[in-house]
């Protein structure tokens, strides 16, 4: 296929048309290895849904859902401390709103490109569907780098990023949300300068803001907390549980600080966590105050772990966290943090579960090891779905202008996170591969979007 004309479904098997879409994606897309890894392990675990009803191939859904609805690049200037004049580049990618406003969180971190922003705008779009609730997918952010920045400058930084982004965003429109370094306080002044520029509060245009200012209670921990209940649901499955369990987490973020606390709670050790320069391993479990303290507080290395745990043992380089033995493991900081040389190391020590907090942490090789060697694995758009759907509640009390007590977001969180991994099951299932939550998350997520894109016609 040169471009995006439809084929016609006497001439090709669902096999081939799945194939052709993602050579397409490839040969429009170049370069964009994240985003190409994305689409192929969506496509290729929808073929047995196309199989089966011909009629996705004959509206060009695949082809639809493949290409964002909107791609917006924009320059981001301003001024450091030093009065130079420095440029980032802001993206915000619009890229599915079938069933609701575009609803994804923005990404502060060098590594920040087209790719990035396509992977994580393309999964979010199947991860919302998955939540239950009317949210479309999108996703945005910059190459800017919050790390050794002062506060001014990271308040200059996001204002101007802000003055953009606010054309293009709106409560029922797009509706933004943190991602990595991207938390409460970068939330706080992207907000105060959106108020600024369009007057009023429309409180419901981002989500994981303050208390004080409309957030949701739980929304902080939602995505760590919702890891963890998903693979809850998984190990029950087995006759398994938390309790006595050894984990390893990666990060030592948002979603790794929250997800190491309900792990906790339910009676497991954690005895790992990481930053982008190394890991620490502490055999009696890992002192989770001194971790919230050094990151969320004095944003620190967690290098200085071990100088207040002197039974504990930093390593410099992030990739052999996953050597460590354990019985769960939880890769919540980055995209392709278990490749296939971490996962058949995993396995080798015995690793019975495996729940992604962060997106797309484990290359399609790592994800193949895993299930061969049958070891319950619960992919990223079904596991840290928690913290955009706890998102889509802070939209639902802003808009009732009234707030849920922390037990009322809590228990409607953990009743989604099993409804998601009830209905991945029961679509693998029904698909014909029973047990792969890659399969049965991805199919579930799709069917939705792809019934609701039916019903609105060529778009
Ligand atoms: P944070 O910025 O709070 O934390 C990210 C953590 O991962 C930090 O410890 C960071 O280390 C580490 N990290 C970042 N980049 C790398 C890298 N290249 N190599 C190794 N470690 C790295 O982000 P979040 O916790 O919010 O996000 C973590 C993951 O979870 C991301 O994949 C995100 O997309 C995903 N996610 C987040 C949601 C949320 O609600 N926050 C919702 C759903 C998914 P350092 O301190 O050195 O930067």
């Amino acid at each position: 296929m040169s471009n995006l004309q439809t084929l016609n479904p006497q001439e090709v098997s669902a096999k081939d048309y799945v194939q052709g879409v993602y050579e397409t994606v490839v040969k429009r897309n170049p370069h964009e290895s994240e985003f190409h890894q994305a689409v192929k392990e969506i496509l290729e675990s929808l073929v047995p849904v196309i199989a089966k009803h011909p009629k996705y191939m004959e509206n060009g859904i695949l082809e639809r859902m493949v290409e964002p609805e909107r791609m917006i690049t924009f320059r981001v200037p301003w001024v450091d401390d030093q009065g130079i004049v420095n440029v980032n580049r802001g993206f915000r990618v619009q890229f599915n709103s079938a069933i609701g406003p575009f609803k994804g969180g923005l990404r502060f971190h060098p590594s920040v490109n087209a790719s990035i922003i396509k992977f994580l705008g393309f999964e979010q779009t199947f991860k919302n569907s998955l939540t239950g609730q009317p949210i479309g997918g999108g996703k945005g952010g910059s190459d800017f780098d919050p790390k050794g920045k002062s506060e001014g400058e990271v308040m200059r930084f996001t204002q101007s990023f802000m003055t953009e982004l606010s054309k293009y965003i709106g409560p029922d429109t797009d509706v933004p949300a943190g991602d990595i370094g991207v938390g409460a306080r970068e939330i706080g002044y992207m907000f105060g300068q959106y108020k600024r520029i369009r007057g009023g509060n429309e409180a419901g245009v981002l989500t994981g803001k303050g208390l004080l200012y409309g957030g949701s209670l739980a929304r902080t921990e939602a995505t760590g907390y919702g890891a963890v209940y998903f693979v809850n649901e998984m190990l029950k499955s087995k006759g398994l549980s938390f309790d006595g369990s050894t984990v390893v987490v990666s990060g030592s973020g948002n979603v790794s600080i929250y997800a190491i606390q309900k792990a906790v709670q339910l009676g497991a050790k954690v005895v790992a966590c990481s930053d982008s320069n190394g890991y620490v391993y502490d055999k009696d479990g890992i002192n989770l105050e001194t971790v919230r303290r050094l990151k969320e507080v004095e944003r620190k290395r967690i290098s200085e772990y071990v100088n207040e745990h002197p039974d504990a043992v930093y390593f410099e380089g992030c990739q052999n966290i996953w050597t460590i033995p354990c019985d769960i493991a939880l890769p919540c900081a980055t995209q392709n943090e278990i490749d296939e040389t971490s996962a058949k190391r995993l396995v080798a020590n015995g690793v019975l579960a495996i729940g992604e907090g962060a997106n797309m942490p484990s290359t399609l090789e790592a994800i193949d090891v895993f299930l061969q060697a049958d070891v319950l694995f619960g992919p990223a758009k079904a596991a840290n779905a928690g913290g955009v759907a706890v998102s889509a509640l802070e939209m639902a009390q802003n808009s009732m202008r009234y707030s849920w007590a922390f037990h009322e977001v809590d228990d409607k969180l953990h009743e989604i996170m099993k409804n998601i991994y009830r209905n991945s099951v029961n679509a693998a299932e029904e698909y014909g591969h029973p047990g792969n939550l890659v399969v049965g998350a991805n199919i579930a997520g799709f069917l939705k979007v792809a019934d609701t894109m039916l019903a609105h016609g060529i778009i």
